[in-house]
């Protein structure tokens, strides 16, 4: 009787040491995801796998907890049959107390193991849920391109892995000329569409491995590493001059808008912070240049970009633009935002 009542406790015992496993599961599910400290949202590219990495493993922790509670389980229920035998057999010694008790152990035992599955599933939610706001974290709502956050990371390990292996790498910057004062004639919804279709224009990428991201406010950025520093200055060119040939809607109405671009391609031994700044000196060198043209600057001095001697094929490739409105166009006005 002695064990018995040692086994009930034990049995008791284990229960309470899961449910109180599960209680701590369950606020650490609750608060996890938004401790103070930790962004979810707009976290950098190591932070978010960091994250989902803690999430797996919590979803492979949860997992082997509920088969050990499975297993809890079964010897319990095992053990609730040898007790109902041993009444059988020994009528006399018929212990009702002791079968409640242990009836009421297997309950609570099946909660436990309801309540542990429903915090898997929980968890498994909240790890999806968690990943797709890590993604969209980092696009850009208007553009649908990548914002500035996900710019900085590609930059960084595009440029790390170059320096790495002595490779290619070649900023491209752009800028839409004059757009506060588009913004300030048709208002900021219209320059919101027209953003989103020039974004359009630079969704090129010439082959799967090169990166097109929005920079800043109306800054583009297109990152490329396989090709050396004249073929990215031709493709910038191009870029340009599909942008201003680009017919544009918005409210019933076609525009055309330009863009300026600058150009540095990475040099041995120089920083991150260098090749960027020869880009940005490249785009300041084009606004001053009148805009609606592309600069490079190849280390040691300044020029515009050279025509390409022939014109490149990803350009002609580039799709259409995505209308803004549903309605049809019914008096196309051209209008120039050039200075
Ligand atoms: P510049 O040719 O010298 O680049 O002139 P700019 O007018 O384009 O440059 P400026 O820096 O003076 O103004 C940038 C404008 O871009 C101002 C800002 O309202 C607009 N802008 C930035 N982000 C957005 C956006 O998300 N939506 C809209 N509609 N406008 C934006
Ligand atoms: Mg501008
Ligand atoms: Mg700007």
């Amino acid at each position: 009787m002695g064990l018995i009542l040692a086994t009930q406790f034990s049995a008791f015992l284990t229960g309470l040491i899961m449910g109180t496993c599960l209680l701590g599961l369950g606020i650490f599910i609750g608060f996890w995801p938004n401790r103070a400290g930790h962004p979810l949202t707009g976290g950098s590219r190591a932070e978010s796998n960091r994250t989902l990495e803690v999430l797996a493993h919590l979803c492979k922790w949860t997992d082997r907890f509920a088969t050990d509670v499975s297993q809890y389980r079964d010897t319990v229920d095992r053990f609730a049959a040898r007790c109902a035998e041993f009444d059988k057999e020994n009528p006399t010694l018929k212990n009702t107390s002791l079968t409640t008790l242990l009836t009421q152990v297997v309950e609570a035992n099946n909660s436990v193991q309801e309540r542990l599955e429903a915090a898997e599933s929980k968890l498994l939610n909240h790890s999806h849920e968690i990943a797709a706001s890590m993604e969209a974290a980092r696009i850009d709502p208007v553009t649908g391109l990548p914002n500035r956050r996900s710019c900085d990371d590609e930059l960084q390990e595009r440029f790390d892995s170059a320096s790495r292996f002595d490779s290619a790498l070649s900023i491209l910057l752009f800028d839409i000329d004059h757009f506060k004062s588009f913004n300030d004639a048709y208002g900021h919804l219209a320059g919101d569409a027209i953003l989103r279709q020039v974004a359009g224009r630079f969704k090129l990428p010439l082959s799967a491995t090169d990166f097109v991201g929005r920079f800043g406010g109306e800054e583009f950025v297109i990152l490329l590493s396989d090709h050396g520093h004249n073929t990215a200055t031709a493709i910038a060119r191009e870029v340009c001059e599909a942008v201003a040939e680009t017919s544009l809607h918005y409210d019933k109405q076609a525009f055309t808008v330009t863009i300026s671009g600058g150009v540095s391609s990475r040099r041995p031994d120089e920083s991150l912070a260098d090749l960027l700044k020869r880009a940005d000196a490249a785009l300041y060198a084009a606004k001053d240049a009148g805009r609606n043209c592309t600069w490079q600057h190849n280390g040691d001095n300044l020029t515009p970009a050279a025509s390409p001697a022939t014109r490149l094929s990803v350009i002609s490739s580039v799709p259409t633009p995505v209308p803004c409105l549903d309605a049809p166009i019914e008096q196309p006005m051209e209008m120039a935002v050039n200075s």
